[in-house]
């Protein structure tokens, strides 16, 4: 599948895997990789990085948002092939360690089948890998609080709920914040369009995952990046209160 590269604040770049996003984020000659698609995407990874001129050697590090499996997809190949660290909240790296996600059940979506889209994107996700198991067993946590020192100067900010260790990574100077499941703005089992949280049989806790959108609302951000559907443009309390218009 050809991958969809975006550039939505200068250095900053959505690509589109199998409908999953992952972030670029490019500095000089380094890179910060922002989550990695299902495992079907490992090559469409090392496509969109080689796409905006890099090669996958300067990935500095990778920083997940969160451990399901369309997000954690070539966290080993990047490290078994090119040394590539990984980070994450550490609530979440023993789920990553051991193959132990928070992860809505393949029964969970394939009762929902009769829905309209729902089955073709359930082939497509069965194809990249869903039904896969997957450890990640150098998975680290962030080395330290705040701003971490990598391209863009991401910040991580818990945004726990969807998964108990979701982050979401605030880039202070391209005034974007990738929000991998916390808040999307498209997904194939939800006909809302806009921001939104994701139907709630995905989530850990679908509660902490509305209670987390707060954490969202005060960041100095007007482009959101999700970890589903098409970037967004504008104030995040208006993403935020969109979204919880919908619940
Ligand atoms: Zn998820």
């Amino acid at each position: 599948m050809a991958t969809l590269v975006r550039e939505v604040a200068e250095n900053v770049f959505c690509v589109g895997g199998t409908d999953v996003n992952w972030v670029l984020v490019r500095d000089g000659s380094d890179l910060t990789l922002i989550d990695s698609g299902w495992l079907g995407d490992r090559a469409a990874v090392e496509e969109s990085i080689r796409a905006i001129g890099h090669r996958p050697q300067d990935v500095r590090a990778i920083l997940l948002t969160h451990a399901h499996l369309d997000h954690m997809g070539a966290l080993n190949h990047m490290h078994d092939r090119y040394g590539t660290p990984v980070y994450m909240d550490p609530v979440e790296v023993p789920h990553a360690r051991d193959g132990d996600l928070e992860q809505a059940s393949p029964v969970d979506v394939f009762v929902r089948a009769w829905r309209p889209g729902v089955l073709a994107w359930s082939c497509r996700i069965l194809r990249a890998g869903a039904l896969k198991h997957l450890k990640v067993a150098h998975a680290q946590p962030f080395p330290h609080e705040g701003a971490l020192d990598l391209p863009g100067r991401p910040v991580p900010v818990a945004c726990h709920g969807h998964s108990s260790g979701h982050s979401v990574y605030h880039l202070p100077d391209s005034g974007v914040v990738a929000t991998g499941d916390a808040l999307v703005t498209a997904h194939p089992t939800s006909r809302i369009t806009g921001p939104q949280l994701l139907p709630a049989f995905f989530s850990h806790s679908p509660q902490g995952a509305s209670a987390a959108l707060d954490v969202l609302v005060d960041l100095p951000a007007d482009v959101l990046v999700p970890g589903h559907g098409d970037p967004w443009r504008g104030d995040l309390s208006d993403a935020v209160a969109h979204a919880r218009r919908q619940v």
